[in-house]
């Protein structure tokens, strides 16, 4: 076994049955990518879309990628014909472009909506006010190219284990409110992504079903 192979394994075993591992492969070339593929690895998250298309034309098509990263509405347009998941949506307009771009190619795609709850002014996501305010606006409901599938977030990035598990909860919280408010009836309403590769274990005791873990499996990333 490699070194990413062994990462995997353990990453994977230490996380609950039913929890998702999103690979995060930012940064990192291709071949580390089929390395984790060979072990059976599907799963990997990118944030950058000409990196992502670059990835996606070299490797298997039966890998099923997620879009972590902040997405500019201009870009929605590259990544369309093939994603799985666009993770991190944080605004309608946003929203409106997936759902235009997926119409195109007669495809619905899965998304999350990204939340903001982390105390760095810098992360994207809607607060939850605005986030209570896009749904209960209803627009979404008239887009078939798109499936809102559930909730993500990042927590602050911090040594303050509580501290993270609070947001975390918070973001629990606010799932089940939308889920019994809105996604009753909707079983695929049901993925909250939160965990990276420093608190991915406080993530997986707070209910999370998917995390994205990168350094962990990779290493660090050269930028
Ligand atoms: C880069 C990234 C990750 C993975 O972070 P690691 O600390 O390397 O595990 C997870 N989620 C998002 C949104 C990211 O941009």
């Amino acid at each position: 076994m490699t070194d990413i192979q062994k990462n995997i394994a353990a990453v994977r075993s230490s996380l609950p049955d039913g929890v998702e591992l999103v690979a995060v492969s930012k940064y990192h070339p291709a071949e580390d990518i089929l390395e984790a593929y060979e072990c059976g690895q599907r799963v990997f998250g990118e944030s950058h879309e000409q990196e992502l298309v670059h990835k996606y034309d070299a490797l298997p098509k039966d890998i099923v990628w997620h879009f972590i990263g902040h997405l500019q509405s201009n870009k929605v347009k590259y990544i369309a014909p093939f994603i799985a998941m666009i993770e991190a949506v944080d605004s309608m307009k946003l929203l409106k472009e997936i759902n235009r771009q997926a119409e195109k190619h007669n495809r619905t795609i899965d998304v999350l909506l990204e939340l903001h709850i982390a105390e760095e002014a810098t992360k994207y996501g809607f607060s939850l006010d605005d986030c209570r305010e896009m749904l209960t606006q209803g627009e979404w409901r008239e887009m078939k190219g798109v499936r809102i599938c559930g909730i993500m977030m990042m927590a602050t990035y911090t040594d303050n284990e509580e501290q993270i598990a609070k947001e975390f909860t918070l973001a629990k919280d606010f799932f089940n409110e939308v889920k019994q408010q809105y996604f009753a009836d909707a079983p695929y309403f049901k993925q909250c992504s939160w965990g990276m590769s420093n608190d991915y274990m406080i993530a997986a005791q707070c209910d999370s079903t998917m995390v994205r873990v990168g350094t962990k499996i990779f290493g660090e990333r050269i930028y």
